[in-house]
């Protein structure tokens, strides 16, 4: 029987799984996949260079934890700000035009903060100034980086974020660094756990291998997949628990990565556009993403769900290309690839995005359970949501919540 048993080989799994064996404890980690690192997947094999289909922004860079851990592992953090919002199609703005769009961006978010500190966490369409003149750009923005439209944003979740706007990637790719977080531990993949017995006082963990026992478990499967009995726990847990699950879906963001001609593009080094202004069903496109010769086409909200649904995100990106750069570029484009990640089974969506009026419910995720039923995860941190950072901070404090409880569980069978 091992101390602790962790569900999920993600970014939150991994550092949960690491703080344990540190703390002296024994820990196994139950991974569905057949490869570490959940939404942190560097993809070296499409294109034969590293492409992140997840995660690839150190947000909070100065202070997120995953830099030093980078650069200690031999990593190149690349310690550039990217050049977001300087250009709509072919046109760099004007420092007008982006004096405008930034005093249109600050009023938006005191408009949202106003609601939050009132208390009020509704969609924050509802509060957003009807006068913005540039909205669709706005809505666009929020659909990348939160992975939902305004009628789904929480104004509490939306005014919590905390981002210092320090952004840096790394050549070798983010998901890379995730997973070589895992070496060294005991992690089972292809391993979906399916139900959680927590009736008695050790924790029984049942996944098509069989059931295992433990002392406590860090579940760090996401809410979307939990709010479906996937696993199953038994007994069943506290309503407020499965209102958290229901209330902390993940929002979802999805790529498309196309192989260009040389030359193709009137952009030298890497470099960033937005296909539109004017509507926020668009994308935003990174020319040689991390340093690396490929186009990266980012779509957020429920224009990414419905591309995906229909398998339209490849059309879409070349649509748009043609549009800004003329139909002959379509000739100039190779091999491209897409992301899926409001239908991949073992996340359902992006990143944490909070419904409005649940942003609450991430405070219970982060309360332990009969002191052995721990959760980690993206959705378990209250301003670092969504993020890698947020994982690690969640994965942390879940494996030291383990460890106190277990050490006074020690402390109270020895009394
Ligand atoms: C397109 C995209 C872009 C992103 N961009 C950024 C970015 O630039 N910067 C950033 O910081 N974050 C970004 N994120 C978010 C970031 O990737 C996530 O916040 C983070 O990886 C979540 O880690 P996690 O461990 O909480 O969850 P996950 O990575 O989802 O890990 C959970 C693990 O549990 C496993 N699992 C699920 N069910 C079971 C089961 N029943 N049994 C066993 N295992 C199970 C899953 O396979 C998975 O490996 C992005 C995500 C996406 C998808």
């Amino acid at each position: 029987m091992v101390d602790s048993i962790v569900i999920g080989a993600g970014a939150a799994g991994i550092t949960a799984a690491r703080e344990l064996a540190r703390a002296g404890l024994s820990v196994r980690v139950l991974e569905a996949r057949h490869r570490v690192g959940g939404r942190a997947w560097t993809d070296c094999e499409t294109f034969g260079v590293p492409i992140d289909r997840g995660c690839a922004w150190l947000h909070s860079a100065e202070r997120n934890p995953w830099a030093p851990y980078a650069r200690m592992h031999g990593f190149t953090v690349l310690e550039r700000p990217p050049d977001w919002g300087q250009r709509i199609g072919r046109e760099r703005l004007s420092h007008a035009q982006r004096a405008r769009r930034d005093a249109d961006w600050d009023r938006a978010a005191d408009a949202i903060g106003a609601a939050a500190a009132a208390g009020r966490d509704v969609p924050a369409s509802t509060v957003l100034p009807s006068d913005l003149e540039f909205r669709p750009h706005f809505d666009a923005i929020v659909s990348w980086w939160m992975g939902v439209d305004t009628p789904e944003l929480s104004t509490v979740d939306f005014a919590a974020s905390d981002d210092s706007e320090t952004n840096w990637a790394v050549a070798e790719g983010l998901g890379t660094v995730v997973a070589s977080a895992a070496r060294g531990l005991d992690v089972e993949l292809a391993c979906p756990v399916r139900a959680i017995d927590w009736s008695g006082p050790r924790v029984r963990v049942t996944s098509a291998r069989g059931t295992l026992e433990c002392r406590s478990v860090v579940v760090t499967v996401p809410p979307p997949l939990l709010a479906r009995g996937e696993p199953r726990f038994t007994p069943a847990l506290p309503p407020e628990y499965e209102e958290a699950f229901a209330g902390l879906p993940l929002g979802v963001a999805n790529k498309v990565f196309l192989e260009l001609e040389n030359g193709a593009l009137p952009f030298e080094g890497t470099t960033n556009f937005i296909a539109s202004g004017t509507t926020a069903r668009t994308m935003s496109f990174s020319v040689r993403p991390a340093g690396h010769d490929v186009l990266l086409a980012y779509f957020g909200g429920g224009y990414a769900r419905e591309l995906e649904r229909n398998g339209a995100l490849v059309a879409a990106a070349r649509e748009e290309l043609a549009r800004l750069f003329g139909a002959d570029l379509g000739r100039r484009i190779g091999r491209t690839t897409a992301t899926a990640w409001a239908g991949d089974p073992w996340a359902r969506g992006s990143y944490s995005a909070a419904k409005p009026g649940f942003a609450r419910c991430r405070v219970t995720l982060g309360r332990p359970l009969a002191g052995r039923i721990f959760f980690a995860g993206d959705a378990c941190t209250t301003d670092t949501f969504g993020e890698i950072n947020g994982a690690w901070e969640s994965g942390v404090a879940a494996a030291r919540g383990v460890a106190a409880a277990l050490a006074e569980r020690v402390g109270s069978d020895a009394a």
